[in-house]
């Protein structure tokens, strides 16, 4: 069973995700994590998927398939959760598709206001080695500029420029907002309030879950 992690970029997917797989043994499958490997790893697929990537547009889904099967069979017979992925309503209907070993049992959308996920975005600094995420005010690192977790270089997503945030942002409203639908109509939608601290967020979710 797959549980789909939903919500507006800066919405604290990622972050809750990583709890979630620390003390509950979900296994999380983040597909804007997996492109940034495929672009680390100098790939063909992750060249393209830069240039749609740094401009803050999706990535076309066909990119995306074969990415998402492997990393389903990489984690076959556990709980899954799918992190940034669907993001618009042909992806739904692709998930819909696959084994029935991975029906959607619940997709949660973390909510947050479009005013904080700016805030958030633009704030964010990421650790280029282990993908752990600051914030210039909300969660500093103890040395600027360096990751906590593993010491390397904390740097700014391209994508998280003021300006692809925007185009993020609207990307979101238009293409991801109709999944919400989508999946209440299939009666497995959960909001959960994204608004507060890390930890208040998780007991929310956990009750949701
Ligand atoms: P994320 O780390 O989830 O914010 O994703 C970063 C970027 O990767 C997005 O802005 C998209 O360009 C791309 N991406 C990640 N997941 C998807 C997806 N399911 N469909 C299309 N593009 C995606």
């Amino acid at each position: 069973m797959i549980v789909v992690l939903t919500g507006a970029p800066g919405a604290g997917k990622g972050t809750q995700a990583d709890l979630l797989v620390e003390r509950q043994g979900y296994k999380k499958i983040s597909t804007g994590d997996a492109l940034r490997n495929q672009i680390k790893g100098g790939t063909e697929l992750g060249k393209t998927a830069s240039q749609f990537m740094e401009k803050g547009e999706l990535v076309p889904d066909a990119l995306l398939l074969d990415i998402l099967k492997s990393e389903l069979s990489a984690v076959a017979g556990h709980k899954v959760l799918l992190d940034g992925y669907p993001r618009n309503l042909d992806q739904a209907k692709t998930l819909e598709g696959l084994a029935a070993e991975w029906t959607v049992g619940k997709a949660i959308h973390l909510d947050v206001e479009s005013k904080q996920l700016v805030e958030r975005l633009s704030g964010r600094r990421t650790c280029l080695n282990c993908g752990a995420t600051f914030h210039m005010t909300m969660n500093r690192p103890e040395k600027e500029g360096i990751c906590d977790k593993c010491g390397s270089g904390l740097t700014q997503r391209p994508d998280d420029e003021v300006k692809k945030v925007q185009t993020r942002l609207t990307v979101y409203e238009k293409s991801t907002e109709p999944v919400l639908d989508f999946y209440r109509s299939k009666g497995v939608y959960v909001r959960v309030d994204g608004l507060g601290s890390t930890e208040d967020v998780y007991s929310r979710l956990l009750e949701a879950l």
